[in-house]
């Protein structure tokens, strides 16, 4: 028994070296992984950025057969199937963005082709195509990212999440891996009992952050203290706001005073997002003030503060965006900003964002009218949703609109699917026989009208999905070409198009009905809204904590039974400072702390304690004397087990 688990640790050892290049696993990924090879249901909890990812593509390739699994976001998505493909590992990715043709495709091919990777987002579950198919695929892990959107105490739920439980059922002794940053004890629970774990069986990783200095700021100006940080501190940073008005205001007062800083929100285009976060990555433009539409998937380890100049809406959300800060192990941090009058904005903010049922009512039957979907009609269809517009010109605030929308969506009416990516879509304005009898008078045009017309069925009816690749494909002409050819065809009025684009998209999950006949339970309304009160509650409790350390506030948040205190959030350092004697501070602690971590450079080690750096080197002598720590030959310093 003992040997078998010690040429699988070889085994898997030699993939990590195999695959990716590192030397060992962080220590919670190891046993995530051979529990998931004993075949076990797993939950594994592991801060953003602990490398959930490989535990299952390890295990996936550690064995024969598919591994699935189940992402909400597109872009992330495409991001890790490319990463895959680049380590010469086969893999695909299935969403709405396709036309049929390409995910049936797609889906033979995970039956019959030697595909490891099947990304799917969760609405795909349902559909026929692929549950046809599913039983026939040999399927080796079902791998559930974000798992925490399968509860309704999470702070992202999504009723799509709940068809994972039949999935399970399709898939009799597959075992399940479900993967999270942010569980309370109670989101855990529901987890493992959403997804139907076999027992119940949690992995949590440290969610402390040695070299992560957490403070709150009360303040009448938070300007002057965020210029204090910022000049203090120097650096990369983020600057974390509310509103897109926000982001614009306080980036030009930093320009006032300044300071070289960029503003990022939803409501910029593609193509100066991309811009303004190169900048941000290369250090052009070291300070970026945002929204929470920034940082997902960003990979910056210099990150030196992150400063909320408003609160989130969750401890959950707020831990991950201040973790943004000290990626690569130096100090670093994360400063909230807290002024006299914010609970009660909170508490105003959280009123507005509930609206009465009438009112979610009228927002619904606004919304069909705005999208122009009849009575009766619309089911199953999706229409490019621009919120902003729709807010305006019915004069309403966006939070109550889009929290009638999760409610909407909780009970099964429609959805709003925030993806940063739409596929091209098509709309023939005449009919067939019309076309038929309208002679295209250019070849080109001709062909093109044809491969349309037998890749895609319903353009007559509706908008469809095209992928302008695809057709590229079947006419043999470029993508470019096909563009060219499409216009052409609005232009003459035969089609209407719609470009790839980055705007949401709203999905009817039923006809349109009359708001009568709309019925919204009202216990899951209720729920709603006291989760979201508590969630804000949390918030706030850690913003006027004034006793206890911060990260051990934190780290009980995410179910950590007995924290350390980290030594050196403002709590810890203040009372330092009044000369009390503090066991969390204790250096040799934090030291092996830090290393728990994988290995570090000596200059690393120094820079992330909260001692001179003689001391950090008297230290590091003394652990090594006592056999605690050695030196590798790369010069690292890490943990002897
Ligand atoms: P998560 O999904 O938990 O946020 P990822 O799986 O995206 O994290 O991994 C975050 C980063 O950590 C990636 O760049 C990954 O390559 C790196 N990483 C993961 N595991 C290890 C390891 N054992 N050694 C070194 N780097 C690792
Ligand atoms: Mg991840």
């Amino acid at each position: 028994m003992e040997s078998a688990e010690q040429a699988t640790r070889q085994r898997i050892a030699a993939l990590l070296r195999r695959y990716w290049g590192f030397d060992s696993f962080r220590p919670v990924q190891e046993r995530i992984i051979l529990s998931v090879m004993q075949g076990r249901d797993t939950l594994a909890l592991l801060p953003t950025g602990g490398g959930k990812s490989l535990t299952y593509q390890i295990p996936a390739l550690a064995g024969e057969g598919l591994c699935i699994v189940v992402t909400p976001l597109v872009a992330l998505m495409k991001d890790q199937v490319d990463r895959l493909r680049r380590q010469g590992i086969r893999a695909l990715a299935i969403h709405s963005g396709l036309s049929a043709r390409q995910i049936d495709i797609d889906l033979d091919n995970c039956v019959y082709g030697d595909v490891k990777f099947l990304y799917l987002a969760p609405e795909r579950l349902v559909s026929e195509a692929f549950r046809l198919r599913v039983r026939r695929m040999r399927i080796a892990l079902l791998a559930v990212d974000e798992a925490h959107c399968i509860s309704q105490w999470g702070y992202d739920f999504r009723p799509s999440y709940l068809r994972i439980a039949e999935l399970r059922e399709l898939l009799p002794g597959v075992p399940v891996l479900a993967l999270t940053a942010s569980a309370t004890p109670r989101v855990a629970e529901d987890i493992m009992e959403k997804l139907r774990f076999s027992a119940p069986h949690l992995l949590r990783g440290d969610f402390m952050r040695p070299n992560l200095s957490y403070s709150v700021r009360r303040t009448d100006d938070k300007n002057e203290q965020l210029l204090r940080v910022i000049r203090n501190v120097g650096g990369s940073g983020i600057v974390y706001v509310r509103t897109r008005e926000g982001a614009e205001q306080v980036a030009a007062m930093l320009h006032d005073e300044g300071i070289a800083a960029g503003y990022y929100h939803g409501g910029l285009s593609h193509a100066e997002r991309v811009a303004r976060q190169d900048d941000w990555i290369s250090g052009r433009t070291p300070v970026m003030v945002a929204t929470n539409a920034f940082g997902m998937g960003i990979d910056k380890a210099d990150v030196r503060y992150v400063v909320h100049y408003t609160m989130s809406d969750s401890l959950e959300s707020y831990y991950q965006e201040a973790g943004r800060a000290g990626r690569d192990g130096g100090r670093s941090y994360a400063l909230l900003l807290v002024a006299p009058d914010d609970r009660e904005r909170v508490a105003r903010r959280f009123e507005a964002e509930y609206p009465p049922l009438d009112r979610v009512r009228s927002i619904y039957e606004k919304i069909c009218s705005f999208l122009q979907i009849a009575l009766g009609d619309g089911a199953g269809s999706c229409h490019p949703f621009n919120l902003r517009e729709f807010c305006s010109r019915e004069h309403l605030y966006d939070g109550t609109v889009r929290s009638a929308l999760k409610i909407l969506s909780q009970n099964g009416y429609m959805t709003l699917i925030e993806e940063s990516v739409n596929p091209a879509r098509l709309l023939f304005c005449i009919s067939r026989d019309d076309l038929y009898r309208l002679r295209v008078v250019r070849d080109d045009l001709d062909h093109i009208v044809r491969v349309l017309l037998r890749l895609y069925e319903g353009v007559f009816t509706d908008f469809r999905p095209i992928d302008e690749e695809e057709i590229a494909r079947w006419s043999g002409y470029t993508t470019d070409k096909v563009r060219e050819l499409l216009k052409r065809l609005w232009q003459l009025r035969v089609i209407r198009y719609i470009p790839a684009n980055r705007s949401p998209l709203l999905c009817m999950d039923e006809e349109r009905l009359p708001v009568a006949d709309l019925y919204i339970s009202p216990e899951s309304y209720r729920l709603r809204r006291e989760r979201t009160r508590e969630r804000f509650e949390r918030m706030l409790a850690y913003a006027a904590e004034e006793e206890g350390c911060r990260s051990a506030f934190l780290a009980r948040h995410f179910g950590e039974e007995n924290p350390p205190d980290c030594g050196i959030c403002d709590i810890c350092l203040a009372r330092k400072r009044q000369g009390g004697t503090d066991p969390g501070t204790d250096p040799e602690r934090l030291l092996l702390r830090l290393l728990a971590g994988g290995a570090l450079e000596p200059r690393q080690i120094a820079a992330a304690m909260p001692l001179a750096p003689e001391k950090t080197a008297a230290l590091l002598d003394r652990l090594r004397d006592e056999g605690k720590i050695s030196v590798g030959k790369e010069g690292k310093v890490a943990i002897n087990r």
